[in-house]
């Protein structure tokens, strides 16, 4: 048989198989596109996006009359400083600006060996209370389960553990790099969204999610658990669900 031919009735079974059971693999970077892959280890960069921000709030707090918007910020540099000098840390915005979703997710594929961990505060009904983690890639799924252990430890005992929540949100589904959205409390919550409104917990917090991040960049996903099933969906879009 031709070198030709019989390299196409070779190659031609397995192009049709792949087509049918990975849809586009790899992006235009060369990264894994779907993040269907272990999670990551040794990385030296650390993307801290602090959720909302300029003309929007977020949510706000009745009990407290704080926003989310200015506590995300809060967060992410006590999370900057809690890691230190031992990773190489991007914050998304450093004041009071909106930042587009579609723009955020841009920013962050700028930078390659990272993590990008989003920062929010929930709202919710009057007696929901507790942290709670989002997450939808399987590179993510470790470090989103450390990042929920380390909230939820840190967390009053009479707050309710929320745990991991698998969502398809255009920061845990979009960007080139494993990428988690926490929810601190909820600022419904009047018990709640008072500890929150506290400078020292929100320290608390902070070591408890530096701690995480430290904890995934040695031991990558030892100890986090089985790796959730691929999901083989598009990229999230600002007409899917809110977020
Ligand atoms: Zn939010």
């Amino acid at each position: 048989m031709p070198l030709l031919r019989k390299l196409i009735l070779c190659a031609l079974p397995a192009l049709l198989l792949a087509s049918c059971a990975t849809p586009a693999t790899r992006s235009s970077s060369g990264r894994d596109y779907w993040g269907h892959r272990p999670g990551p280890k040794g990385f030296k960069t650390v993307i801290i996006d602090a959720g909302h921000g300029g003309t929007d709030p977020g949510a706000i707090s009745r009990h407290t009359g704080q926003r989310e918007k200015d506590l995300t910020l809060d967060m992410a540099r006590r999370i900057r400083s809690e890691l230190g000098g031992g990773f190489r840390t991007i914050l998304m915005r450093s004041d009071d600006t909106f930042i587009d979703l579609d723009e955020r997710v841009h920013r962050a594929n700028r930078h390659g060996d990272a993590i990008l961990i989003s920062i929010h505060f929930n709202s919710g009904p009057a007696h929901v209370r507790g942290p709670e983690t989002y997450y939808w890639r399987v590179d993510s799924h470790g470090l989103a389960v450390r990042l929920q252990r380390a909230m939820s430890a840190a967390s009053p005992a009479e707050s309710s553990n929320r745990g991991l929540v698998r969502r398809r949100l255009r920061l845990t589904r979009n960007p080139e790099t494993p990428c988690v959205l926490l929810e601190g409390g909820y600022l419904s919550h009047p018990a709640e969204s008072r500890c929150v409104a506290d400078s020292q917990y929100r320290q608390k917090l902070a070591a408890a999610i530096a701690g995480a991040i430290r904890d995934q960049a040695v031991h990558g996903d030892a100890g986090t658990g089985p790796l959730p099933r691929p999901l083989y969906e598009p990229p999230s879009r600002p007409t899917d669900a809110p977020e």
